[in-house]
């Protein structure tokens, strides 16, 4: 079910107790020399609509706002990043309207590795700003089913970063018509230090910043080359898979 697609009266008539609003986010930015740069914020629209699918009208999927904060990639052209602050400011904007409202489960999606500290500020601040009138939940979907996604990776460590093994399978399930694996580059890059890592599911304890541009000539870190669309086509129902079984739990949270 798509939001931009009801009407004011359907939208009013939904459960306000129980719908799941899910807002999915990501990133315009580059990835890498064989895909395009929307491509967080279409996956993580996909994994959204797949999931609500499932729900059968349990949940609601918001229009994704295209951009993330990307700052670590503006060295590459065709970038366009957010300050921090303005994507806080226009998750919190869309997240108050629906509360307001009186929706009362609002659930962020994420797609984009660098939006990783906005959310969890938002999931704190948000939570704190509506505590009682609604409960908002933020996670980001290759995180939510990593061990699925751990499972059917083929690369060692370093293989899943940025336009990688995963991104590129996922995309190749989405729209493989904006994919050219031709014009694709494996790179392994040396985050020069054990406690770093360049793997989506590495697990770092440490924040830090890597600009891609010092860490990768093409922007790609880890290896599309291990793509396929069947590949992609079982990523993506792992984390539809995960992402129902989490808006199954969430819908029934206590409020606080
Ligand atoms: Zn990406």
């Amino acid at each position: 079910m798509r939001y931009e697609e009801l009407s004011s009266p359907e939208i009013d008539a939904l459960d306000r107790d129980r719908t799941v609003f899910v807002l999915p986010i990501g990133s315009v930015e580059q990835h890498g020399r064989h895909m395009p740069v929307g491509t967080d914020t279409m996956l993580a629209e996909s994994v959204a609509l797949g999931a609500a699918a499932r729900l059968a009208g349990r949940a609601v999927v918001m229009p994704p706002p295209w951009y993330g904060f990307s700052a670590h990639h503006m060295r590459f052209p065709g970038t366009v990043t957010l300050r921090a602050e303005t994507l806080m400011a226009l998750v919190g904007d869309i997240v108050g309207s629906l509360v307001e409202h009186g929706f009362r489960r609002i659930l962020v999606v994420n797609g984009h590795g660098g939006n990783g500290g906005v959310i969890d500020v938002l999931g704190s601040t948000l939570g704190h700003r509506f505590h009682g009138k609604a409960r908002i939940a933020c996670l980001t979907y290759f995180q939510l089913a990593r061990e699925a996604i751990a499972r059917l990776r083929e690369s060692g460590p370093g293989g899943m970063g940025h336009a990688c093994e995963f991104e590129t399978a996922m995309m190749m399930a989405v729209r493989e018509d904006l994919v050219h694996l031709d014009r694709a580059v494996a790179a392994y890059p040396d985050p020069g230090s054990s406690y770093l890592t360049t793997d989506l599911l590495g697990g770092s304890a440490i924040r830090t910043y890597h600009d891609f541009a010092d860490l990768s000539e093409t922007g790609t870190f880890g290896d599309p080359m291990l793509a396929s669309p069947g590949k992609g086509s079982d990523f993506h129902a792992a984390v539809v898979n995960e992402l129902v079984r989490f808006i199954d739990d969430f819908a029934g949270w206590r409020m606080g």
